[in-house]
């Protein structure tokens, strides 16, 4: 056997770069991985499923499904791309850049609708990083210098499990020698998380509630008068609270989803960032998305340098414009102005709204995943390729927006080709029918 170590995890945006898989001495077979959590090591096996596809399927007129080849899958999907007015083109955050820059290229040429799952996820942070700026840093200067650290509506326990081991709360680094004693932890949600139970101080903010919690830290910072109770918390322990965080010498508030799909959306994430602002008056504060999907980083990088916009990006007039709400993916589906769907490093079936699924399920749709998803299951054409970050390598971006190089631990089965070398052969079947 062999041993394969700095091997990076492409499951959650932590991407973990300290793994170590062993794996056959022909390379073929991946025996066990070391490191990872839970979820990231199911990743990795999940690849040696003996059951797993290895060649596109197309579906049958009767529901069935019939092996094709990826050159037949490619035909289709260029087809039904290069056919359709408005085809929505989701995903993009389960693969890497490389990937991206493919799709891109693809997008452009048939006017397509390219979102990711920023859309369903992180996409207010980014409206509001717009909005206002970002006072940010790397995960690297957190371990090494945070003594404070404020997980503010995410579970990192559980969506992002070696986040706090390797960079936000226990790590020992250059400044922080104490670990986890020489950090205080809050951590703001209305459930007692397991998170929570982790945290020096637990402030259970009302649902729906943040943006006023924000706001009163800002009240604090000033020493001005709060109500007794703000958001469900007493006014003494926001001051406390608020004083901790001015005196701490370097804090980060991490933010997730908790923060981004509640009452006020953006603007929660306006005012979060306000917060971090108005502390950097008095100590060095930054503040930090939990991003979920190991690249969705990635696709908003790449399409930033491509379109000037990270997500919603529409296409359809030859130029690139950008309206979430607009050019969103589900208030596309929902208005019915989508003729077509490719999904490719994503699940829609499992994440969108049910109205939606159902919309996807009456438009001909491919989705390219190495798993049996419930996108799948509503698919016409459903190509199975190699899983990225096990049988092929590239760059990806960490949620610090770090881009981090990933390399194959294993080969794929044989004669299945990668996400970009499929939407290479799409992208010259395209430039065929087009004329370009
Ligand atoms: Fe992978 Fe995330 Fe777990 Fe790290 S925390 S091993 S990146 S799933």
């Amino acid at each position: 056997t062999k041993l394969i170590t700095d091997v990076v995890c492409p499951f959650c945006g932590t991407l973990c770069d300290d793994l170590e898989v062993v794996v056959s001495d022909d390379g073929k077979e991946l025996l066990e991985v070391n490191n990872a959590c839970a979820i990231g090591a199911e990743k990795f096996l999940h690849s040696q499923a003996k059951d797993r596809l290895t060649r596109p399927r197309m579906r049958n007129e009767d529901g069935s499904w019939r092996e094709v080849s990826y050159d037949e899958a490619a035909e289709f999907t260029a087809q039904m791309l290069a056919k359709s007015k408005k085809p929505l083109m989701y995903g993009w955050s389960s693969t890497n850049c490389e990937s991206q820059v493919v799709g891109s290229h693809v997008a452009e040429l048939v006017g397509g609708q390219l979102d990711n799952t920023a859309t369903v996820c992180h996409g207010s942070t980014l409206i509001a990083v717009q909005d206002v700026g970002v006072p940010s840093c790397t995960l690297g200067e957190i371990k090494n210098r945070a003594d404070m650290v404020v997980f503010w509506g995410c579970n990192p326990a559980h969506a992002h499990p070696r986040h706090m081991s390797r960079y936000s709360l226990f790590p020992r680094g250059f400044f922080t020698a104490k670990g986890h004693r020489g950090r205080t932890a809050v951590v703001v949600d209305p459930r007692p998380t397991d998170s929570a139970n982790l945290a020096d101080i637990y402030l259970p903010v009302e649902q729906g509630r943040d943006y006023e919690l924000l706001s009163a830290l800002r009240v604090a910072f000033r020493n001005e008068q709060l109500p007794d109770v703000v958001a469900g918390i007493s006014k003494e322990k926001i001051y406390e609270v608020a004083e901790k965080m001015k005196n701490a010498r370097f804090g980060c508030i991490f933010f997730g989803m908790g923060v981004t799909h509640s009452l006020s959306n953006n603007h929660n994430i306006d005012i979060a960032i306000q917060v971090t602002r108005d502390l950097n008056e008095f100590t060095k504060w930054s503040i930090m998305p939990m991003r979920g999907h190991y690249n969705v980083t990635g696709a908003g990088e790449v399409w930033g340098w491509q379109f000037g916009f990270p997500f919603c990006v529409d296409l359809s007039r030859g130029f690139a414009r950008y309206n979430p709400g607009e050019s969103s993916s589900n208030d596309l589906l929902m208005r019915e102005e989508i003729d077509s769907v490719f999904v490719l490093g994503s699940d829609p079936g499992a994440h969108f709204p049910f109205s939606s699924v159902k919309k996807m399920n009456a438009l001909p749709c491919v989705v390219v995943d190495p798993h049996i998803t419930p996108s799948t299951v509503v698919a016409d054409l459903h190509v199975p390729v190699a899983f990225v970050g096990v049988e092929v390598g590239g760059c990806a971006y960490r949620m610090d927006s770090v881009p981090i190089e990933s390399h194959k631990v294993v080969d794929a089965p044989e004669g299945m080709l990668t996400d970009e070398e499929f939407l290479k052969l799409v992208l010259a079947r395209v430039k065929e029918i087009k004329g370009v």
